[in-house]
């Protein structure tokens, strides 16, 4: 079994559904509509696409304050080629947001996660005049960064909030809220979304999000360090140990964390990644992700099986190198000492597999922190938690409602007869036992598979 996961972004390269079949037993893990593109019939056909193929997590991908341009024809610019740029449709070319007021004359304006780069030379009549640096092709919905500007534009579009109720109706995992700022964009969300429980993934992409990256973290079920995004809006040097800070502080908390973008971007186009690319994959890995992400490569690429193909090799060959990164602190909480102990018992004895037994998926989470090389079978009986699970480093969630009774027992023997486990293995099995209080974890039972089959024949 792979420990860590793979998400999809879907899209035209792989609509089809024996495609998506393929990218799933090469080892997809979960996928991503990410809603800059298409629209809300098409993002309806892929979730019932998908849920026909596989129980994975389905992450949609709302915009909110991310800024776009529109125009009707793709524009040929040279160096000092001037354009007014206004923010409704109406106009030639506009941003899907409204930043009139907070654009300034000597701006830096950078397209396409900066492949073409302009200034802000004038502003007039509700318009700006950008002029371009250097020659390239101006596209229709590329991104636009107004480099070291907040935005004061809302968080949320009348698109977003269109793609909000689908999620809503449709049951979706996860919503990955882009340009995330701080916390309170998290909360709105989450107002919005109401009594769902839906994930919400913050998407950190500029300095706004870094700076609020402790509240924005306690506030969100997990963060994406968006890559892309960074890369233009940071000097790019600094994305490797933004990357690390950001994951290690994620692991710290249990909460999810994914590495996005230009993962294996050659592939869009070449059935071979390069050498940096594996590397940079291998690193995200080394580094604690829980969750690797392909965009570009899966959703227009030549090669969207064979990236998958790819990334799963370069993920088994490296993830079990993967080290605990958690600091020995001491905590008075019952849970924390439970799954801690956990893991030490691993360390120090042959034990093959854990097993958990969770409600909530707290314990899976708080024992995924560890990335202790064992596989994770997080026993559950709720459909939705085990969907959402399955992104976490190690967790392989099972659904199962097992009697109170003897509850880790049962969900042993369940495991047996489903093949997850065999006979001869040893499993510890933790989680919340007897207790109506939810995410507490109270149980350390160490079991061999093949005592338990013995007792219960007698
Ligand atoms: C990114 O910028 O790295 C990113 C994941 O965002 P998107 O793909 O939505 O542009």
């Amino acid at each position: 079994m792979k420990h860590t996961k793979i998400i999809c972004t879907i899209g035209p390269a792989s609509l089809d559904v024996s495609l998506l079949r393929k990218m799933y037993s090469s080892g997809m893990d979960a996928v991503r509509i990410n809603t800059v593109h298409g629209d809300i019939d098409q993002y309806e056909s892929i979730i019932k696409t998908v849920r026909m193929i596989a129980d994975i997590p389905i992450i949609m991908d709302v915009k909110g304050p991310d800024l776009r341009v529109s125009l009707i024809n793709d524009l040929l610019v040279e160096k000092g080629t001037r354009i007014w740029v206004g923010f409704s449709k109406k106009e030639m070319v506009s941003f899907t947001g409204d930043c009139y007021k907070d654009v300034k004359i000597g701006d830096w304006i950078h397209f396409e996660d900066g492949i073409l780069e302009s200034k802000v030379i004038k502003k007039q009549r509700h318009k700006i005049c950008i002029e371009f640096i250097k020659k390239g092709i101006l596209k229709d919905k590329k991104n636009v960064s107004v480099i070291g500007r907040r935005l004061t534009i809302p968080s949320l579009t009348k698109n977003d909030l269109v793609c909000i109720m689908l999620a809503k109706r449709l049951k979706i995992d996860y919503i990955a809220l882009s340009y995330t700022r701080d916390a309170e964009d998290i909360l709105n969300l989450r107002k919005l979304i109401g009594k769902s429980d839906i994930g919400i993934i913050a998407k950190i992409e500029n300095p706004d999000g870094l700076k609020s990256i402790d509240p924005i973290i306690e506030a969100a079920q997990g963060v994406m360090v968006a890559r892309g995004s960074l890369g233009v809006e940071l000097p790019l040097q600094k994305v490797p140990m933004i990357q690390k800070s950001i994951i290690k502080k994620c692991i710290a908390k249990g909460k999810l964390v994914i590495t996005a973008t230009q993962m294996l971007e050659s592939m869009i186009n070449n059935h071979r990644p390069t050498r940096a690319e594996a590397s940079d994959v291998a690193n995200a890995i080394l580094d604690g992700s829980d969750a690797i992400m392909l965009s570009g490569e899966t959703a227009i690429g030549k090669y969207p099986v064979k990236t998958v193909e790819v990334m799963a090799s370069i993920a088994k060959e490296v993830e079990l190198n993967v080290g605990c990164q958690l600091c020995n602190e001491s905590s008075s909480d019952l849970s924390d000492a439970i799954t801690n102990s956990v893991y030490s018992l691993c360390q120090k004895t042959h034990i093959d597999h854990i097993l958990i037994l969770t409600k909530t998926g707290h314990t899976a989470r708080m024992m995924s922190r560890f990335r202790s090389g064992k596989m994770l079978i997080a026993v559950t009986p709720d459909q939705n938690v085990k969907r959402k699970l399955h992104l976490f480093f190690g967790v392989f969630p099972v659904f199962f409602k097992a009697p109170v009774l003897d509850m880790g027992l049962h969900a042993i023997l369940y495991c047996y007869h489903e093949k997850i486990l065999s006979k001869r293995d040893i499993v510890v099995c933790t989680g919340g036992m007897y207790t109506e209080k939810p995410m507490m974890s109270n149980l350390i039972h160490v079991q061999k598979v093949s005592d338990l089959i013995r007792y219960k024949d007698n």
